[in-house]
């Protein structure tokens, strides 16, 4: 079951058995677990078909088999082992640490690695977030997991813009409108604290243009603290209104 595992994936268990590297990102023929764009769960994936997308212009004559176009895309179909249902990745050669686009660097293994993947995670956002709210949310996950952080920077801070409108605050910069509700006690103070560690809300410099110098690590970090924010402000005091009127 484990052998689709290539050996620069695989960790040791406290047994010495051979496990899984796990990461946060999306499941891919190189690192075949992860979150699930279905289920959202943490799982592991098995491949169940796999088609050449961009062909590169040479012929490849394997030993014993067919010749065949050789190719630098594809596209892989896997299975999540939570939910049963697939998953489709485009999926770009890499050799040794490095796309083969870029060349070929130093040499080393060829794998391929996800660029664009089906269905999106996050399709499914909780009802109690307004769909204004949840509309620029989407296109902002949608733009983060196309590798387009700059955009995805633009959308998070229009979904906080909207977010603050929303409970009345529309005047001034991002972080002190977070602060003013964190001071309203709309906000968990720990929330309000927490903007100031992130570079793309906490910076206080009048005209920040959220469309430079910004990479995934900065999208995923703002992309996170919306997320939290959305859960405390929209999801759990509907949860508790629901338990309230039960
Ligand atoms: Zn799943």
């Amino acid at each position: 079951m484990f052998d689709i595992f290539k050996k620069s994936n695989v960790v040791k268990g406290t047994r010495n058995e051979d496990l899984p590297m796990t990461h946060d990102g999306l499941p891919d023929s190189y690192r075949p677990n992860g979150l699930c764009p279905r289920c959202g769960k943490q799982s592991s994936f098995e491949i169940i078909g796999e088609l050449p997308v961009t062909f590169s212009g040479g012929i490849v004559h394997p030993s014993g088999g067919k010749p065949y176009r050789s190719y630098s895309d594809k596209v892989t179909c896997l299975l999540c082992r939570h939910c049963s249902q697939g998953v489709v990745v485009v999926e770009e050669e890499w050799i040794g640490n490095q796309p083969s686009r870029l060349g070929y660097g130093k040499g080393g293994e060829i794998s391929f690695r996800g660029v664009s993947w089906w269905p999106l995670p996050h399709s499914n956002f909780s009802k109690d977030i307004p769909d204004e709210i949840k509309g620029i949310f989407s296109e902002a996950v949608t733009t983060y997991y196309a590798k387009a952080p700059r955009a995805t920077a633009v959308m998070l801070r229009r979904t906080v813009e909207a977010i603050t409108v929303h409970f009345g605050e529309d005047k001034g910069n991002l972080a002190n409108r977070l602060k003013i509700l964190g001071e309203k006690n709309i906000l968990q103070p720990s929330l309000a604290d927490w903007v100031k560690e992130i570079r793309l809300i906490g910076n206080q410099s009048a005209h920040y243009d959220p469309a430079n110098e910004v990479n995934l690590e900065d999208a995923k970090q703002l992309m996170e603290f919306v997320e939290e924010l959305m859960k405390y402000l929209f999801i759990l005091p509907a949860e508790l209104n629901r338990h309230r009127n039960i």
